[in-house]
């Protein structure tokens, strides 16, 4: 091919892709040319994930009559004249691209009447070519219509996502929007439905109440702070509310930062949050903040990205030291201000659990057939001195629940055996000698020592048990017992509407109840006595998490996090019975060695391994 210069409308598109990449993109740049246009009330109608339709409906200043196609040609803006404008840009939108670049790949239909003109006028485009423009009776402000989305351009319409996962990144860009302007008033309409408002009090807090819940909110911390600079006249402020330590999340998708009302992506700063909270969160575990973050104009580069998504300080360690002070800060005083029973918060673990339902239903069920282990007694070359001088390290309510195994038993004929007799055995047959630290229960095996991870083996034991109901297709409901209702972010109604299918196939019935507020009506019955909120709360969060996208299916990813919740925990006391009833189960799991995470179950030190340690080897 000879080289030629590119026609415009061909130009356009191609410079469309870096501007709107998806539908929440175009989103994103109207909520800001309408915060731009000085709108007190914005309301914003979806269908269909934003492919189908976006109307942005302000009340802002409009465009003039005889400026309203070139507010969709390339590069043509109201908001800088020269380069220096930049540097003390106020405004949200500067680089003129944003509508040719939306028009160019969709079906445009816009009313707008400036305030200080007499009638409005209504124009029509279609894939950046002028249908139609004519005077029009409206209200001051503007309403732009965007219909079929990419429709000439299938190469990105072939990588769009789920129409529920646009949904849920257009809510959150209209939430991000919300926090960044409390005083304007936003509605969020999805497929008819109202998935978001709020109320236009000024007051980050308000929006915040509407974006993360009530009962979020209720665990978040205000903080505020003010660093001088010594670059550039001015300071550094910052304002917003981050989580106290007892909320966290898997991701760091709840840590949103402004910069000067913009919303920023920058690693940085949100590691800067999450240090911030250094030893009062577990591993792998985030905080939840939203920071308004003011620096001078001159201080901060907002254009070094097509979508401002990204920005540059003239000194980025005095935001970051900034940033992690204040939240710091923060938290202490928020945590010396409360009462001292309340930093049990902390603590995850609490030894007073109540006993899991299981274990009742584990030795009731199971016909207490003996079993003739797989090794014999001769196999048995662990050398016991006598069963006296093994201290058993009991649980104290072993006190009152005599065990099941007399102390002196070293034939494990006499052990019932409450598994399931159909299912072959993969592990020996192991006897409970007593528990430690109330996480690991200590067994004696034809082959020697086993130390078991007692969460670990019964995540694995309530894995195997729920995926087998499950390929029967019974997993088995259980009813909630009073009406437990979630609230819900709107980005999480998505999440929640985008799995339903596959929740309800895994025993749950969640009803939506209200705009953001669903009714939980059933659960998998190995949740009975779990909190149904919690738990549907977990799989939202490990649903969300995309860290390791492909690696584990939806339902995998409820599955564990069911068997999770329904697991005994490390630090919970545990009975003999109990101990035996998991081992008993765990003997015949198909893979008893490890977790569902892939963690190890068990610690195996052999016969053999236990003399030479204690250089009895060969020594009579
Ligand atoms: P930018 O926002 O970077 O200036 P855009 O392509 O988004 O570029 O918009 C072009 C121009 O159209 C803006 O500069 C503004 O003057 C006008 N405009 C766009 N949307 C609106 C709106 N909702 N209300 C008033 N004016 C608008
Ligand atoms: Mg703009």
């Amino acid at each position: 091919m000879s080289i030629e210069v590119l026609p415009n409308h061909v130009i356009d598109k191609i410079a469309a892709g870096e501007v709107v990449e998806r539908p929440s993109s175009v989103v994103k740049e109207l909520l800001e040319n309408a915060l731009d246009a000085g709108a007190r009330s914005i309301t914003v109608e979806v269908k269909g994930g934003g492919q189908r339709l976006i109307r942005m409906s302000d009340d802002g200043h409009g465009i003039r009559m005889d400026e309203v196609p070139l507010a969709f040609a390339r590069h043509a803006t109201s908001k800088l004249r020269q380069v220096e404008d930049l540097e003390t840009i106020q405004t949200l939108g500067f680089r003129g691209e944003a509508l040719a670049s939306i028009a160019a790949v969709s079906r445009i239909n816009m009313i707008t009447r400036h305030i200080e003109e007499a009638s409005g006028l209504q124009i029509r485009i279609e894939g950046g070519d002028l249908i139609s423009k004519k005077p029009i009776g409206a209200a001051s402000g503007t309403v732009l219509t965007v219909e079929n989305l990419f429709y000439n351009t299938p190469a990105r319409l072939k990588f769009l996502k789920a129409e529920e996962t646009e949904k849920r990144l257009i809510a959150n860009a209209v939430m991000r929007a919300a926090m960044a302007s409390p005083h304007v008033r936003f509605t969020l309409i999805q497929d008819d439905r109202e998935v978001f408002r709020s109320p236009g009090s000024g007051q980050l807090a308000d929006v915040l109440v509407k974006a993360f819940g009530l009962d979020t909110f209720r665990q978040m911390i205000q903080v505020s702070a003010e660093e001088e600079l010594r670059e550039v006249e001015g300071a550094i402020r910052i304002q917003g509310f981050v989580s106290d330590p007892g909320l966290s999340r898997k991701d760091r998708s709840r840590i949103t930062l402004f910069i000067n009302g913009r919303p920023i992506q920058d690693s940085g700063l949100t590691y800067a949050v999450t240090q911030a909270y250094h030893t009062l969160l577990m591993k792998g575990r985030h905080p939840l903040a939203v920071l308004m973050i003011d620096v001078p104009p001159a201080f901060v580069d907002v254009n070094v990205h097509p979508t401002k998504a990204e920005v540059r300080f003239q000194d980025s360690n005095a935001v970051f030291v900034a940033v992690q002070k204040t939240v710091r800060e923060g938290i202490v005083q928020h945590i010396q201000a409360r009462p001292m029973r309340t930093g049990s918060n902390y603590v995850e673990r609490s030894p007073q659990l109540p006993m899991p339902s299981w274990t009742s239903n584990s030795r009731s069920n199971g016909r207490p057939t003996p079993v003739r282990p797989t090794h014999t007694q001769q196999d048995f070359d662990w050398e016991m001195e006598g069963p006296g001088q093994y201290p058993q390290q009991m649980a104290p309510e072993t006190a009152e629940a005599p065990s099941i195994i007399p102390k002196d038993e070293t034939d494990f004929s006499h052990i019932p055996d409450v598994g399931r007799p159909a299912k072959p055995r993969t592990l020996p047959m192991l006897r409970v000698v007593g528990q430690i630290g109330a996480s690991y229960i200590v067994a004696e095996g034809p082959a020697g020592l086993y130390l078991i991870d007692q969460h670990a083996a019964h995540e694995r034991v309530m894995y195997e048990q729920f995926m087998e109901e499950y390929r029967k297709k019974g997993v088995v409901s259980q009813r909630t017992l009073d009406s437990q209702t979630i609230d819900l972010a709107p980005d999480d109604v998505h999440l929640l509407n985008e799995n339903q299918a596959a929740l309800t196939r895994l025993g749950f019935q969640i009803e939506p109840f209200g705009a953001n507020t669903f009714l939980i009506r059933a659960v998998p019955a190995m949740l009975t006595n779990q909190d149904p909120i919690e738990a549907v709360s977990g799989i939202l969060e490990d649903l969300a998490d995309q860290r390791a996208p492909g690696q584990d299916t939806i339902e995998a990813k409820i599955v564990k996090q069911v068997c999770k919740r329904a697991s005994v925990k490390a630090g919970q006391i545990l009975s003999q019975a109990d101990m035996q009833g998991i081992i008993r189960q765990l003997e015949r799991c198909e893979s008893p060695h490890t977790c569902p995470h892939g963690r190890p179950t068990l610690l195996h030190i052999s016969g053999d391994q236990l003399a030479k340690e204690f250089g009895r080897l060969g020594a009579n």
